[in-house]
């Protein structure tokens, strides 16, 4: 049989996938990590981390990222910034072909790719994405100082940004589905307390508008079928997040309804040498912590599932 060039390929750079190969260089696996951007995920483009234990000041998601990146460097994480293109995780040699056509082959593979911002599907949001809708508050919070804007979700990512946006933003107006929030008790506290932010109840949009500069109103629709508009220069799409599963083979994993890889609770699949870990899993709570935890969880297991095997890493006497 072809020999594996890796014990373990660990597949997206977030608090999941950086844990894991924390675990494996600290294992002495021959790991690789493969990321198609920067180390992070959306934490990296997280405002303000306060829940993360031992920040007891709370963090910015960039600097936690960068602790996070740089602690798994010290134990001399091996990675690699490429595109994926295919996975073939079925058999004893996994393999993973990158778009320039190189391929990489592991015993064990940890899916840590993540999930991404879910879109409201309604006329204008596509035509003017970057001209006034955004999936992002860090990103693009600072263009819309002492503008008029809206964020749409009524969760802890809704919520959260819309308190980062009155920094920069004349209002802010929360346009939410429902008559309470989900967001968690402490965010929806400070929200209700900020001056800057209003509440629209029961509300969804059905159209955004504008002309050839971008968003100029948001077409409203109330409970009960009344419609309004809302001037606003700028709407924040925050309602939740969709499986980052594009580079995945579907048809090999068990997934959800929502496209999210079903595990156990040691985060194996339904495929033997093949784990997941952070908000790729199918699961109900999304945390920074969880997502780190798993990584680990899926590290050991793959561990366990390789044995007791010689290490393939030269004795180091220096740590
Ligand atoms: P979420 O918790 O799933 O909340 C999504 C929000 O968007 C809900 O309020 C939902 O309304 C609303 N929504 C969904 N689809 C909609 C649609 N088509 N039109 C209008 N509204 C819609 O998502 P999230 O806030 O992005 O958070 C994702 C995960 O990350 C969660 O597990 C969250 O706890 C976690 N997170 C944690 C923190 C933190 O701890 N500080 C920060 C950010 C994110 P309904 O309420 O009516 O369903």
């Amino acid at each position: 049989m072809q020999q594996a060039q890796y014990q373990l390929i660990i597949v997206g750079g977030g608090p999941a996938g950086l844990t894991a190969g924390l675990y494996a260089a600290r294992g002495r696996l021959k790991t690789l990590l493969v990321e198609k951007g920067a180390t992070g995920g959306q934490v990296l483009v997280t405002d303000w981390v306060d829940n993360y234990p031992g920040f007891a000041d709370g963090i910015s998601g960039f600097d936690l990222i960068d602790k996070m990146t740089a602690h798994a460097d010290r134990f001399g994480l091996e990675k690699k910034f490429a595109t994926i293109k295919s996975l073939n995780l079925i058999g004893d040699l996994k393999t993973i072909t990158l778009d320039n056509g190189e391929i990489l082959t592991a015993k064990t593979i940890i899916l840590c790719t993540g999930a991404k911002p879910r879109k409201l599907e309604i006329p204008g949001e596509s035509e003017f994405s970057g001209r006034g809708v955004s999936y992002c508050a860090t990103c693009d919070g600072p263009f819309y100082r002492n503008q008029e804007i809206a964020v749409v979700g009524g969760g802890n990512t809704a919520i959260q940004d819309a308190l980062h946006l009155t920094k920069f933003a004349a209002r802010v107006t929360v346009i939410h589905r429902r008559s309470e929030l989900r967001a968690t008790k402490i965010l929806q506290e400070k929200a209700f307390c900020n001056p800057k932010i209003d509440f629209l109840w029961n509300t969804q949009i059905k159209e955004i508008k504008g002309d050839k500069n971008g968003v100029e109103e948001l077409l409203l629709v109330h409970h009960g079928g009344d419609e309004s508009i809302l001037k606003v220069t700028g709407i924040f799409v925050l309602i939740g997040i969709a499986a980052n599963n594009a580079i995945l083979p579907l048809e090999q994993l068990r997934i959800d309804a929502a496209g999210f890889v079903i595990t156990d609770e040691e985060m194996a699949t339904n495929i033997p040498g093949v784990y997941a870990a952070g908000d790729i899993r199918s699961k109900r709570s999304r945390q920074i912590i969880n997502a780190a935890g798993e990584g680990a969880v899926a590290e050991l297991s793959a561990e366990h599932f390789l044995g007791n095997q010689a290490p393939d890493q030269p004795l180091n006497c220096s740590e």
